[in-house]
């Protein structure tokens, strides 16, 4: 992994933010993308938003690349540049969590200062047969004084050894244990009770929302707003959408509209359902002769962009996989 043979904690920071909720074999693109445009933290900390979105795109989760993005300016302006290496200092950056503390204290600067992930929590548990429920936030403790008890002088090794262990061997389903350095010390190997552990309560069940995704045309362009600066998919771009309830009273505005395949898209804790349709701007001012249907569905921060600049566009991943039906739906027009 490129961020394996680095000591830079801007480095290992930005990897670290990106495997948040993102598989290893996905994020060595982006990082290595990322890496190459905002080589030092300076670079990050002077980019515009937009800039850093686009190259954040795909990855989703975006309020990581906001965190990421104001922590870079706080270390550029307050640090001059500088991670601190004073975990009381560092953990007081944009999106720091206790995590991405230890991980980047320890494996920059070699601070004994505990990781503690999923992974390393699963690696954990079946090790010391911990009971605790690692879908609750309070037994990450457990596991931080656990850590604590074992990590030696080489903080970063130690801390890297069981990321590596976690994500590589000992797996959420069939660990290699014949493969793992750990098993003649793993009590759940020894006692065949690897399958028990971790415990680990269900998660919720996500809520569904569904909605109208408006893909309004006029000409050859079409009409995408920017999101507010809070909450899901804040600051990126998109469609209008109008939640399915809301668009019951407007439905007659669909006779002339053409309908694209539903697409879907999970969040956390929630999932998108989307209806995309693809309507003529006209048809909108038409029906009622009026702007209202227009300032009903169109928020002040939009415009009508072609497909190039389209693509050039911060566009949530949620809205991606709309603009892809979209574009799906031109190339087929045009065969
Ligand atoms: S022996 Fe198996 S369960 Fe124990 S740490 Fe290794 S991979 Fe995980």
């Amino acid at each position: 992994m490129p961020w394996r043979n680095t000591k830079d904690p801007y480095k290992i920071w930005v990897s670290e933010i990106m495997l948040q909720q993102t598989r290893v074999d996905t994020v060595i693109p982006y990082y290595e993308r990322f890496i190459e445009r905002f080589e030092s933290v300076l670079e990050l900390a002077n980019a515009q938003t937009e800039e850093v979105y686009k190259y954040w795109q795909g990855l989703g989760y975006y309020r990581r690349a906001d965190n990421l993005h104001k922590g870079a300016q706080m270390v550029a302006f307050k640090y001059g540049g500088k991670f601190p290496k004073d975990p009381k200092e560092a953990k007081e950056i944009n999106g720091i969590g206790p995590y991405t503390l230890g991980a980047v204290l320890s494996i920059a600067f070699g601070v004994e200062i505990p990781a503690v992930d999923g992974n390393v929590m699963r690696v954990l548990s079946r090790q010391f047969l911990i009971e605790e429920d690692i879908a609750k936030a309070k037994s990450r403790k457990i596991f931080e004084e656990k850590v604590m008890q074992l990590i030696g002088e080489d903080a970063s090794s130690f801390n890297q050894g069981l990321m590596e262990l976690g994500a590589m061997i000992c797996t959420p389903l069939n660990p290699k244990c014949t493969l793992c350095p750990m098993k003649s010390l793993c009590q759940g190997y020894k006692k065949q009770k690897v399958e028990n552990y971790p415990v680990k309560s269900k998660k919720e069940k996500s809520k569904i929302y569904e909605y109208k995704v408006l893909i309004i045309k006029k000409e050859d362009t079409y009409w995408l707003e920017k999101r507010p600066n809070q909450g899901l998919l804040a600051n990126l771009w998109g469609f209008p959408l109008i939640e399915k309830e809301k668009w019951e009273q407007y439905r007659y505005l669909e006779e002339k509209a053409i309908h694209l395949p539903q697409t879907k898209h999970i969040f956390t804790h929630r999932v998108w359902e989307m209806e995309p349709i693809i309507i003529e701007e006209q048809e909108l001012l038409d029906i009622k002769k009026e702007l209202k249907l227009k300032k009903l569905f169109m928020n002040q921060n939009g415009g009508y962009f072609t497909n190039e600049e389209i693509d050039l566009l911060p566009i949530g991943t949620a809205f991606m996989k709309v603009v892809k039906e979209k574009r799906d739906h031109v190339e087929r027009g045009k065969r």
